[in-house]
């Protein structure tokens, strides 16, 4: 039905990587190797093992080569995608499986190879835990290269030759595949499955070529030099777009064109307000994989290490080493800007499979982080003795998440000053004058702010947690979400009771929620006085950006007027009309 064909079709996806692109499509189908069983003689097995462990170092060069490759042209992090390739390959275990299945069965390579790679990627992918699940796609990677090497085949995969620009539509990009490809001549690249945190994912943003994946049957539906454009801001692909399409597309382009420019000027420059209010602008990160980004995105250090990521993505509990290590990394990395390390978070919605706590009723009001770690001291101390040692290498402070009263503060600093003494009886260094916080999230601890803050260096407010708690609104359920309103007056009137308990003690109070990497509500958030704010580092620049514009004195009229007002929609009004005002090119675009 050629009419249906030209008409415009619309595929909905996960934006995983930023710009609009268009041009013609080129389908990738990965050649399917054909592997058959083959019986062998006794004769032969020494010959097939010798193929077999020919095509392993043929496979690891090539990867190390890539990986130099990548190191090159990408960095580290990029880098370290191939260090789970190499990991695969030199797994004794499998390796000798593969080799006994050859030598027992009498069977090919290919085919022993074959069989016992099905076999982990079936594991992995039942695997609970995501991280784990992820790898079945550098086993997938990985095998079909070995075995391109075993039966002598050609990578019809090998995207070093293109001849026109493109955007590249498939199942599934491997990392190795996408690291190979040709920059100049890949528009963007759309795949069927995947997600945010997919490798795919990351080289992608790293390449700074638009992306989006998780499009189910794309690869399947479209064809080779069909016309498509991509969205890699709102993850969708338009195929045979529409003229007004074409030209809604070419307006958003232009302005998310000038918006990048314009972040990139200021995004090396301080956050400092016309009027000379100087705000500590950092990120909030989950591991050591995220510096590059704190410093190119020119946050001012961290001001909120998610540490529960180390913990849920292994299959057993990080040891004290492992800690110190990831923390370490992080703290030398970035000194002498700040660290603030959150201590273990876990439970509400961040579970950790292998230590198979039982489930509960109400997971956010039940045995969740400093409560669950005041539970588990062995645990616990484990952390506190990293996050102290990684203070001996950095600005490193450290925060308690979750504080709901007095007791909790002084349990944990009790546990913490016995990590100092045992310390310094090992002789092994740390910051003596590591300053410790306190995360604001609960509505009784704002209410008692000032009860805390002698007893703490700072207060960070985590307005995500602050917001449900305050206003008994799920932050994960989307049948209440019109209730969790960040400009409710109540959580208005907490964070001020929270900064100004804060700055009587002479201390600084800042917040780490979700609120403050939001442009219409930060300069909310500074007119209350908060001196710091905590975002994700791909908003930074955002934030930056209308930090620079603002006055802090139109700042404090937002906050006086928040103060006084009933209706939290009329305060998210005056904050939007504010923000539009300070930073009209922030908000020029649909998306
Ligand atoms: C918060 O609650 O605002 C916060 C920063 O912590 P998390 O989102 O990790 O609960
Ligand atoms: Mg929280």
């Amino acid at each position: 039905m050629p009419e249906q064909a030209k008409g415009e079709k619309v595929f909905r996806g996960i934006a995983v990587s930023a710009g609009i692109c268009r041009g013609k499509i080129l389908i990738l189908h990965r050649a399917r190797h054909i592997i058959a069983r083959r019986g062998l003689a006794d004769s032969e097995l020494n010959e097939e093992v010798g193929r077999f462990e020919k095509a392993l170092v043929q496979t690891r060069q090539q990867i190390l080569e890539i990986q130099g490759k990548v190191l090159e042209t990408l960095g580290a992090k990029e880098a370290d995608i191939f260090e789970a390739h190499l990991l695969m390959l030199e797994d004794r275990v499998l390796v000798d499986e593969v080799i006994r299945m050859i030598r027992d069965q009498k069977v090919n390579a290919d085919f022993a190879f074959h069989t016992v790679a099905e076999r982990y990627v079936t594991a992995l992918l039942g695997a609970n835990d995501e991280y784990l699940r992820e790898r079945a796609n550098d086993m997938r990677d990985l095998t079909a290269r070995a075995l391109d090497n075993l039966l002598e085949v050609e990578d019809k995969f090998d995207l070093r030759h293109l001849a026109e620009p493109c955007i590249l539509v498939s199942h599934d990009l491997s990392p190795s595949t996408t690291a190979q490809l040709d920059k100049k001549f890949v528009l963007g690249f759309a795949t069927d499955i995947g997600g945010q945190t997919s490798h795919t994912a990351i080289m992608a943003r790293s390449l700074g070529i638009p992306a989006v994946v998780g499009l189910q049957s794309v690869s399947q539906e479209l064809n080779s030099g069909d016309y498509a454009l991509l969205d890699g801001y709102n993850g969708t692909v338009i195929v045979n777009p529409t003229d007004q399409t074409l030209f809604e597309y070419g307006q958003l382009a232009k302005i998310k064109a000038s918006l990048a420019d314009k972040l990139r000027e200021i995004q090396q420059q301080p956050a400092v307000t016309l009027d000379g209010k100087f705000i500590h602008l950092s990120a909030n990160i989950e591991d050591q994989n995220d510096i590059e980004s704190v410093i190119t995105h020119g946050a001012e250090g961290v001001g909120l290490f998610r540490t529960e990521y180390l913990f849920i993505n292994h299959e057993k509990l990080p040891t004290e080493e492992e800690q110190y290590q990831s923390y370490r990394k992080v703290a030398s990395a970035l000194k002498p800007n700040p660290v603030i390390i959150r201590t273990l978070d876990l439970g509400g919605d961040k579970f950790a499979s292998h230590l198979q706590l039982a489930k509960e009723v109400n997971p956010f009001l039940g045995w969740r982080a400093i409560r669950f770690c005041l539970a588990q001291p062995e645990l616990f101390r484990a952390q506190l003795r990293a996050i102290l040692r990684a203070s001996a290498e950095g600005n490193v402070k450290m925060m308690y998440p979750m504080i709901s009263g007095l007791e909790e503060l002084n349990q944990a600093n009790a546990l913490l000053e016995k990590c100092r003494v045992e310390l310094r009886t090992e002789g092994l260094p740390f910051d003596e004058q590591m300053e410790v916080g306190a995360m604001i999230e609960i509505p009784s601890a704002a209410l008692i702010a000032d009860v805390l803050a002698p007893r703490v260096k700072f207060f960070s407010i985590g307005s995500n947690d602050l917001i449900q708690y305050t206003l008994a609104a799920d932050r994960t359920n989307e049948k209440v979400s019109h209730l969790y309103e960040p400009t409710h007056p109540a959580i208005v009137r907490l964070i001020k009771t929270t900064v100004d308990a804060a700055h009587r003690h002479g201390i600084w109070a800042g917040v780490c929620g979700e609120v403050a990497g939001d442009p219409v509500l930060a300069p909310l958030l500074i007119g209350l006085g908060v001196d710091e704010l905590s975002a994700a580092p791909t908003v930074v620049a955002q934030v930056k950006y209308i930090v620079r514009r603002l006055k802090l004195t139109e700042a404090q009229a937002l906050a006086e007027f928040a103060l006084q007002c009933e209706s939290p929609v009329e305060i998210h009004a005056r904050c939007r009309e504010l923000a539009r005002q300070t930073a009209p090119s922030l908000f020029e675009s649909k998306t």
